[in-house]
């Protein structure tokens, strides 16, 4: 058995995984305050306790636990370089910390290639080339190039969240101006709606009512303002694929994140944009996907990756049973 978790922005997801990737049991906890380091760690490992203590018996190890994080993460150090709006979380060595307290092989995944090796193995392309996308509190790609996740000599390729699409635009945390992820997240497709709020939904509904899928739901029904809100966000999220695919060439493309929530109504603007503004040899040739792993993918990948890494290192095995 192998231990799977997902870390996002506000929430934290454990599954216990067998060797051939089949998910055995899972829980979700809600994490409200993420920027506090500290509680979001205690939670995490009360949770990974949880599992280990009603998985393990003589005969039965945990083998590895994988974590799929938001990142960038620098894998060469196992370190979680810096997370978006939360100032906690700046160059954190996640592994070097939980592996002291908790007792278990640990590997750690950033949260977008976790995604794209979930996609390889359960996924609708299970292609030897894709690139998953995701569109969700951050920005990422996670990319597999000749079936191997492609990483880059320094091992933090895929950002393409920090790729500037305007070049005098707002200030990131990254360093750079104008991220597409100030652009097209879903962060920002929600700090947004909320101004026009009383536009959107109606009066008696409160601000926590106002989601990704709530934003969609009104612009099916009609609502301009809620759709201008989605165009938009397809827009500028449609210049991030089209750079991310004149450079690589990759045909097949799944989306993933919490942005699935706006269904196929901004799916088929993201569609139209590639459309009218891509090359024609790639409109033609690029398919353009959800995942139908829907948000899953990254912590069904954090299992894979889990289990991937015990077969690369056997040694794991023979340390266990011993
Ligand atoms: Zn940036």
């Amino acid at each position: 058995m192998v231990l799977g978790v997902r870390i996002q922005r506000n929430f934290i997801k454990a599954g216990i995984f067998n060797l051939k990737g089949n998910l055995k049991k899972e829980k979700k906890v809600e994490v409200k305050d993420f920027w506090d380091f500290e509680n979001t760690i205690n939670t995490l490992m009360k949770l990974i306790k949880e599992f280990k203590e009603i998985t393990e018996s003589p005969q039965k190890h945990v083998l590895s636990l994988g974590i799929a994080s938001p990142g960038p993460i620098i894998s060469r150090k196992d370190e979680i370089a810096f997370i978006t709006n939360f100032s906690g979380w700046k160059n954190v060595n996640l592994k070097e910390y939980l592996t002291d307290k908790l007792n278990i092989d640990i590997l750690i995944e950033h949260d977008v290639n976790a995604a794209i090796l979930a996609e390889k193995y359960l996924g609708s392309y299970k292609k030897e080339d894709m690139i998953y996308f995701s569109v969700d509190r951050g920005i990422g790609a996670g990319i597999l190039s000749r079936n191997k996740v492609l990483r880059g000599v320094l091992l933090t390729a895929g950002e393409i969240g920090h790729t500037s699409i305007k070049y005098n635009g707002p200030e990131c945390e990254c360093g750079n101006r104008g991220c597409l992820e100030l652009y097209c997240s879903t962060t920002k497709l929600l700090d947004k709606a909320k101004k026009y709020r009383h536009e959107i939904l109606p009066d008696e509904t409160q601000e926590d009512e106002l989601t990704v899928k709530s934003i969609s739901e009104a612009a099916a029904g009609g609502n301009e303002t809620a759709k201008k809100l989605l165009r938009e966000n397809a827009y500028y999220f449609n210049i991030g694929l089209i750079n991310l695919i004149n450079i690589l060439a990759t045909p097949h493309i799944i989306i993933g994140g919490e942005i699935q929530e706006a269904g196929t109504i901004w799916l088929n603007m993201v569609k139209e944009f590639f459309a009218e503004k891509a090359m024609d040899h790639l409109a033609n040739n690029v398919k353009i996907k959800f995942s139908k792993l829907q948000s899953s993918s990254s912590f069904y990948g954090a299992g894979i990756a889990a289990i991937n890494h015990v077969i690369n290192n056997p040694d794991i095995i023979y340390k266990k049973s011993s």
